[in-house]
């Protein structure tokens, strides 16, 4: 049993230690320590949304983990505290999370003004956000002014990342026009800020060709932001270059949510989602756990492969199932 009153209160102090209990707290899947968690969370929540929610994502290699220690040291410097999460749902299936790796992030991890939080290593790719989220809003009680979110997969992950930050920062390889298309439609419309890395040296001219590229590519497309033109940035993580360009687009992005209450908006949007994402889940889990649902669905299965029945018929019957208790507890 945790001391859930004395956690929080470590929490909203800064105290480290008690922000890392939180955070195990938070992302335990422990059935027991779901309620003692969401009564921290609670206890939190009114402290929670002053933070700048910062999504990062880009393909492997393209040097996040560099670049996030970059952009996590240059706001330290700035005299900010930044957080930094994780989403890593493919942790689960190559054995162990890339971003449990300690030589990850050393220099940022070791400053006083940062905390760098590994993903836990197991659960879908939706519990997996799901803690996420709950993590975001601990390190914003705890006084963070920045939390980036980085997610590690590729593809979907990028999806649950951009329904929990403000703004969502892109990163790219130099390279030809293949390498940009590389980066899926849907989440280049995603991008608030696009920054192509490795603008350093053989890359330099690379990096200028792929930037002038994903111009032209982001001009088609329709941004989240109502009156956004997502600008294409050159930045070299290694050399620490380009972060405080990079860090004021994000701002002024930002600041264009907020002004035109597209911040409120989004959060509310998110928020919303977030709740039925979770009803759905749970509903599904709940369905596929009844006795009768279980008993009956090799039958269906093995009915619709005979072409006895249709899917659709086939998932009728399963859900009437469900509608049948339904109704006996009602009546
Ligand atoms: P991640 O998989 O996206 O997290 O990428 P990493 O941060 O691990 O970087 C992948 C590789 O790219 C490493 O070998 C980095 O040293 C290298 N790298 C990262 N940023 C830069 C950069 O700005 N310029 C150059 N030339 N290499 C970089």
């Amino acid at each position: 049993m945790a001391d859930v009153e004395g956690l929080a209160s470590g929490v909203i102090a800064g105290e480290r230690r008690a922000l890392a209990k939180a955070l195990t707290l938070v992302e335990s899947t422990r059935d027991d320590h779901q309620g003692e968690a969401q009564r921290l969370l609670e206890r939190l929540l009114p402290r929670t949304g002053r933070a700048a929610r910062v999504g990062v994502s880009g393909v492997p290699g393209v040097g996040k983990s560099t670049f996030i220690e970059a952009l996590g040291m240059y706001l330290v410097d700035e005299g900010a505290r930044v957080a930094v999460l994780a989403v890593d749902p493919s942790s689960t299936l190559s054995g162990g999370s890339v971003l449990g790796d300690k030589t990850r992030m050393v220099r940022l991890a070791a400053s006083e003004r940062a905390f760098v939080r590994p993903t836990p290593a197991s659960g879908s790719l939706g519990g997996v956000a799901r803690r996420t989220r709950e993590a975001l809003l601990v390190c914003e009680a705890a006084g963070y002014d920045v939390v980036l979110v980085e997610t590690v997969g590729v593809g979907q992950s990028e999806f649950a990342v951009a329904s929990m930050v403000d703004s969502f920062l892109l990163l790219a390889l130099p390279g030809a026009g293949d390498e940009l298309q590389g980066i899926k439609r849907g989440i280049l419309e995603l991008a608030d800020v696009l920054a192509v890395n490795k603008a350093d040296g053989d890359g330099l001219r690379r990096a200028e060709q792929a930037a002038a590229e994903a111009r032209a590519a982001l001009r088609f497309l329709r941004s989240a932001t109502d009156g956004w033109t997502p600008p294409v940035l050159l930045v070299s993580a290694r050399e620490g270059r380009g972060m405080a360009l990079v860090w004021e687009r994000l701002l002024e992005h930002r600041r264009l949510l907020e002004r035109s209450g597209q911040l409120e908006q989004k959060r509310a949007v998110q928020q919303e989602s977030w709740l039925f994402s979770l009803l759905r889940e749970g509903l599904e889990a709940r369905f596929f756990a009844r006795p009768d649902v279980k008993a009956s669905l090799d039958d269906v299965l093995a009915q619709i492969a005979a072409r006895r029945i249709t899917p659709t018929e086939g998932a009728r019957r399963l859900l009437a199932l469900a509608d049948a208790s339904a109704s006996a507890t009602r009546g």
